[in-house]
């Protein structure tokens, strides 16, 4: 709320009254009876700015202001088009490039409409605004996971609406709230993790930041969020991006689901859709989880997109239709209200248009899809205020938000490793900083920033520094040498390319009093991000054992979109800290962890795996070993994790004791309350994330899980003291989706635990 006080006063405007939903209703209502079939259904197409654009001139540093008045005439004119994405360009545009541009289309969009209608303009503003010059870029969605801090998350959110505003821009297609339960899926660090509930509550939290306390998205302040994408994404079968998946209903509704079906609670405006096929059916075209499962059950009113050209997608990709017409056919009579087309959307227009005077896409529901749409488009305000201009958003960039994204990269960077507590260091040593991650800003940042894959990230400036350049400022120049080593390139052919630079980082090794070894990947985003092998790059694997073979205290610094496999030189180091994605000031957070200045107080948010072979969720059902006792089937790869979800060290310790119950019977529809005491026992103040776990003994339709979270709260302790935390499960926090995906209560034996400590409480009919 401060924040949101503090960003309204600086742009010198307060919000008008929030419209009624009843309002909304009724301009809708009488805007949609003037309406032609061709006017809605340019209602229902998304183009891009390739479209409207001059295509050729895409990597001029003036694209894309260069709109093509004759393909702006066809879209606005001849098709209604009623929404636009993205860039286009490849590369950021100031926020007054951006605010002409988005003027521009507006500009003609209601220079040709008929009744007026207005563009929604909508933009991957995913960790702040993405394509814009000096915006303020945030960890990565994987990295706040880490942080593990709801208010932060917030208020990246909020700042991110304020900068996405100051573009011109009024709709995010984020967050992303699909399961990060892949390693191999090159979107994991879109994600929050791999878990359903710090997936719902950071999803929530995101969602709140970018619309606001009542989603009042009509104040321009704030922005329509996207929840995307829908459902059960993530998980394919091969790792790679937009291939088929199999997900049982018990599975679908038990862990994809939360997360979504909090956001709808929490009044998200507007979703996405699963690119890929479920049980060998496209998303797009699921009539039961579009139409029964999001529309029906779970009642959500607003819009729904698809993905990138999905709805073609199904005819020429996925071939469950044998023509665009049929392909169209499908999607919109599953229930998606607004297709991404974004090149050819004359097909989609005349297409969609002759399918209604067919009879084979009935009008009411063209009209529930544009409702949806001009819902979307009055809450936003747009109908009265097409645009907002940088000039009312002098906060662009400042100070403060470069603050709040330094904050949430301190909370998320987390220690994995530090035997006999070798960090934090002292600052007078001589430090060797080697690996391709070590002088990089796009490695920090990842994808989708400043460009799709990121690869436009500004490198050297006076405001972000690279890991090598934090370092350098933390304990002096003269006490920093820096040697790349290797890249990351894969296989073993290139081991000749790098043996002299190998040979250095090692000479080096010898001279320096400790060695942060900077590994990872560089920054991809979606399908270009697929991979065959999930151990960390031949190369890098080589620099490392090297270099720690020289017998210098190694440091593993990691800077990596997903956790790669280090097995075959962990126990080679002294030390390992996971920056994840950590944003622009991710590298000054953590030369102030690795110094002492900041106590860190990340938490995995994934199981980091051990073996590329051995990829497995704390949330898993048991095995031999753990439930039946050692012994038999004992094997190494069954669950043994690298590092666990929710492990993350301190520079101080805690102490957990007394998790108590206030009643170990309940009757089922009851709550229950769990209060457990920590203690910093240690020397300095520091953040800990209290974890509260549940697992069900007994389930009469699915094996029950090993355990599941059900809360956490984040609290600092100073040294010698204490606070009792309080939770309080509900019924719902002990139901389970049964093998159709049926929820479930039933009676029984259940187990809380924190940390190591448990408690068994009962549930009677
Ligand atoms: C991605 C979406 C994104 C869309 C628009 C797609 O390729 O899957 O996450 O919102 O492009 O840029």
């Amino acid at each position: 709320k401060m924040i949101a006080c503090a960003l309204a006063l600086a742009s010198g405007f307060m919000a008008s009254a929030q419209q009624t939903e009843a309002e909304i209703n009724k301009k809708v209502e009488s805007l949609l009876a003037k309406m032609t079939l061709e006017e809605k259904v340019g209602q229902m197409t998304q183009i891009t700015l390739d479209v409207i654009g001059k295509g050729n001139n895409r990597y001029t540093s003036d694209y894309p202001l260069y709109l093509d008045d004759g393909a702006m005439k066809t879209a606005f004119e001849k098709y209604q088009v009623g929404s636009v994405l993205n860039t286009a360009s490849g590369h950021a545009l100031t926020p007054q490039k951006w605010y002409e541009v988005i003027s521009e289309v507006q500009k003609n969009t209601l220079k040709y409409s008929r009744l007026k209608i207005p563009t929604i303009y909508g933009v991957d503003e995913i960790h702040g605004a993405t394509y814009t010059d000096g915006a303020t870029m945030f960890p990565q969605e994987i990295a706040q996971g880490a942080a593990r801090n709801p208010e932060l998350t917030k208020q990246a959110a909020a700042i991110t609406a304020y900068e996405t505003r100051a573009c011109n821009i009024p709709w995010t297609f984020s967050p992303v709230l699909d399961l990060g339960l892949s390693p191999l899926f090159p979107r994991q660090w879109e994600t929050f993790g791999e878990d359903p509930y710090l997936c719902s509550v950071l999803g929530v939290a995101m969602i709140d930041g970018y619309e606001g306390v009542n989603n009042d998205i009509g104040n321009p302040l704030h922005v329509a969020s996207c929840m995307k994408h829908f459902l059960g994404y993530h998980t394919a079968t091969s790792g790679k991006d937009r291939t088929p998946s199999y997900i049982s209903d018990e599975a679908l509704r038990e862990y994809h689901l939360p997360a979504f079906k909090a956001a709808i609670e929490a009044g998200s405006h507007t979703i996405m859709i699963n690119s890929g096929i479920i049980n060998g059916v496209p998303v797009h075209a699921n009539y039961d989880i579009l139409t029964k499962l999001l529309k029906e059950e779970l009642g959500f009113k607003g819009l729904v997109v698809t993905d990138w050209a999905d709805i073609e997608n199904l005819h020429k990709r996925d071939r469950i239709a044998a023509s665009d017409k049929e392909a169209i056919m499908l999607g919109i009579n599953a229930g998606i209200d607004m297709s991404m087309v974004p090149y050819n959307y004359e097909v989609f227009c005349d297409n969609l248009i002759g399918l209604v005077k067919e009879g084979k896409v009935k009008q009411q529901r063209i009209d529930d899809a544009v409702r949806r749409v001009l819902r979307v488009k009055y809450a936003l305000n747009l109908f009265d205020k097409p645009n907002t201009n940088p000039k009312d958003y002098p906060e662009f960039g400042s100070k403060a938000h470069e603050e709040a994204s330094y904050r949430m990269a301190a909370e998320a960077i987390t220690l994995l490793k530090n035997e006999g507590n070798i960090l934090p260091l002292k600052k007078n040593i001589k430090v060797l900083v080697t690996g391709p991650n070590a002088n990089s800003m796009r490695t920090l940042n990842g994808g989708w920033s400043y460009s799709w894959q990121g690869d436009r990230t500004p490198m050297h400036t006076e405001k972000y520094n690279t890991i090598l350049e934090a370092v350098q400022h933390k304990i002096g120049k003269n006490n920093v040498t820096y040697v790349p080593g290797v890249s990351y390139k894969e296989g073993g052919h290139y081991y000749d390319e790098f043996a002299d630079k190998l040979d250095e980082a090692v000479a080096a090794a010898k001279d320096a009093d400790v060695i942060f070894l900077c590994l990872g990947e560089n920054s991809y985003t979606e399908k270009p991000g697929d991979m065959n092998d999930l151990y960390m790059s031949d190369l890098q694997t080589e620099l490392a054992q090297k270099v720690a073979a020289v017998g210098k205290p190694v440091i593993l610094i990691l800077n990596e979109g997903r956790p790669r496999v280090i097995s075959k030189f962990e126990r080679q180091l002294k030390g390992i800290v996971q920056t994840y994605l950590p944003g622009n000031f991710g590298a000054d957070a953590l030369a102030d962890i690795l110094f002492g200045d900041v106590n860190p107080s990340g938490k995995l948010p994934y199981n980091y795996p051990r073996y590329p072979n051995a990829l497995i969720s704390y949330i898993h059902k048991p095995s031999e070993e753990q439930r039946a006792g050692e012994g038999v089937y004992n094997y190494e790869a069954d669950y043994n994790p690298q590092f666990g979800f929710g492990f993350g060290l301190s520079y101080t310790t805690f102490d957990y004791k007394d998790l108590k119950l206030d009643k170990t019977s309940i009757k089922k529809g009851e709550n229950v309350k769990v209060s457990v005491t920590v203690t910093n026992t240690g020397k300095v103040t520091g953040k800990e994330v209290v974890h509260l776990f549940t697992s069900d003994l007994y389930a009469s339709s699915v094996t029950p899980d090993m355990k599941r979270l059900r809360r956490f709260d984040k609290i600092e302790l100073k040294p010698g003291e204490s606070k009792t935390v309080t939770f309080e499960l509900t019924p719902k926090d002990l139901t389970y989706a049964g093998r159709h995906g049926e929820y479930i209560l039933e009676a029984g034996e259940f187990e809380v635990m924190v940390d190591k400590l448990k408690q068994k409480f009962t549930v009677s009919e």
